[in-house]
């Protein structure tokens, strides 16, 4: 067929919601509107009644097929993709991790090979850096020429991957001078080593101590340092994962004198509280991730935060571990723990649930969060993130009236375990396009293998 037409749906965009039929040719989209006085031979029409039309999810924070504390994630390019595609994601944005004693370009390079030909949508990368040698920032050039226009820091794990603060000063600095964004991860690493070191001395080895050792305002000072440091470094700013009201707090304040600053949080902070380190055992590693979940108090916070545009982006922080991988290493000291979880098949439908169908956020927000505000951010708008003419048709057709329920024993991601098990939520995702293809249907993925295309983003 030359043509897909799906008619008759609801089409969602950040500006606004209008009943209309959308026109695909080319893996692109042709039309939007009232298409029905159109005559067209060779077209394949998709009946679309009582369906929500909405962008294909974006999702900017994942770490597919990614060496963390000594293991790798469990989901490569092409079981992570497949399972972000089943669940309403059709663009990820990974991060490249900087291997030890490994050159920045080198471990690009290593990154891009484990997605090509896997990898069954669209993708590209964050370099992250690590270890900043001799020379490491005259690399930052060709990584932005290459497509790669954003690289991340760690301000926690002394040792393995955070950066001092004169080294996360020339990170800024460096990358802005050639038009990149930085992403950091704000937390005191210092100071939650020693906090995990005295937990350890008194014999409080398991894994709900992870929540102890990284306490709200380990966070909070991490994030105002880190503001102040861009602010020396003249170069824009923007934070992964946040999860408290004081990070809020601190972005807001620096937002509200028009610096470069914007932050994300994600769906398990939203959404998931605290009191599951409680759990007995060692059940309560499957939350061992960082940040730590928090208390309704801060998650309140961080909801307001995102109907005030504070928080700009929603993203999974998809770095799954499975539970029995996380006991081998962790089993006798929670710091061994690998930190992460999943999350990137499920984003999308816990977002809508909890958030539209509880009345947080308004549908045009969800599209905002979900999809056009990380495209807009990394560089992938208007190809991505929304339904208009000459956009990459990347489409999620939603029924509002179906009911989805998570658990581990139907998932597509390769995880033992998922921590919204059981949950049965409003809306069901029929079917999802990506550049015009019907990928995933009923949350199955019956897309062509390893189509997923690198995507050079554009700068700022
Ligand atoms: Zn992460």
């Amino acid at each position: 067929m030359t043509y897909l037409m799906l008619t008759g749906g609801r089409v969602v965009n950040t500006g606004g919601t209008v009943d209309a039929d959308v026109l695909v040719r080319d893996g692109k989209i042709e039309a939007v509107g009232n298409l029905s006085g159109l005559t067209l031979t060779d077209v394949e029409r998709v009946d679309c009644t009582g369906r929500l039309l909405l962008p294909g999810g974006v999702d900017v924070h994942t770490h597919l097929d990614s060496p963390m504390m000594g293991t790798t994630t469990s989901d490569d390019f092409a079981t992570g993709t497949r399972a972000a595609a089943c669940g309403g994601t059709t663009t990820l944005v990974d991060f490249a991790m900087q291997a030890p004693g490994e050159k920045l370009l080198q471990s690009l390079e290593n990154h891009r090979a484990k997605a090509q030909g896997k990898a069954v949508i669209d993708y590209g990368f964050h370099m992250c850096v690590t270890d900043l040698y001799e020379g490491a920032t005259d690399e930052f050039a060709e990584i932005m020429q290459s497509g790669v226009t954003s690289f991340k820091v760690f301000m926690a794990y002394r040792g393995s991957l955070m950066l001092h603060d004169g080294a996360l000063f020339e990170v800024l600095r460096s990358s802005s001078a050639v038009g990149g964004q930085v992403c950091v991860h704000a937390e005191n690493g210092d100071v939650i080593d020693r906090l995990a070191a005295d937990l350890v001395a008194a014999g409080r080895t398991g894994p709900g101590s992870h929540e102890v050792s990284r306490p709200p305002s380990t966070e909070v000072e991490a994030v105002r340092r880190a503001i102040q440091i861009a602010r020396m470094a003249d170069s824009p700013l923007y934070f992964v994962h946040l999860s408290t009201e004081g990070a809020v707090e601190a972005v807001a304040e620096a937002r509200a004198k028009d610096w470069a600053v914007a932050g994300e949080t994600c769906t398990h902070y939203l959404t998931l509280d605290r009191s599951l380190y409680d759990a007995p055992g060692f059940e309560s590693a499957k939350v061992v991730l960082t940040p730590p979940l928090r208390t309704k108090e801060h998650r309140d916070a961080l909801w307001r935060g995102l109907r005030a545009g504070t928080l700009g982006v929603v993203s999974s922080d998809h770095c799954p571990f499975c539970l029995e991988e996380k006991r081998r290493l962790g089993e006798n000291d929670f710091r061994a723990i690998p930190n992460g979880g999943p999350g990137v098949e499920h984003r999308f439908i816990v977002m809508y649930a909890e958030g539209v169908q509880k009345g947080r956020i308004s549908l045009e927000k969800f599209v905002d969060l979900i999809a056009t505000a990380p495209a807009r951010q990394f560089g992938l708008f208007p190809s991505k993130g929304a339904i208009v003419s000459g956009a990459d048709a990347d489409i999620v057709i939603l029924d509002p009236n179906g009911t989805t329920t998570i658990s581990a024993q139907t998932q597509n991601q390769r995880m033992d375990y998922t921590p919204y098990e059981g949950w049965t939520l409003p809306g069901a995702i029929d079917a999802v396009y990506a550049r015009g293809e019907l990928v995933a249907r009923g949350g199955k993925y019956i897309g062509s293998e390893g189509r997923g295309r690198f995507l050079a983003r554009s700068t700022l």
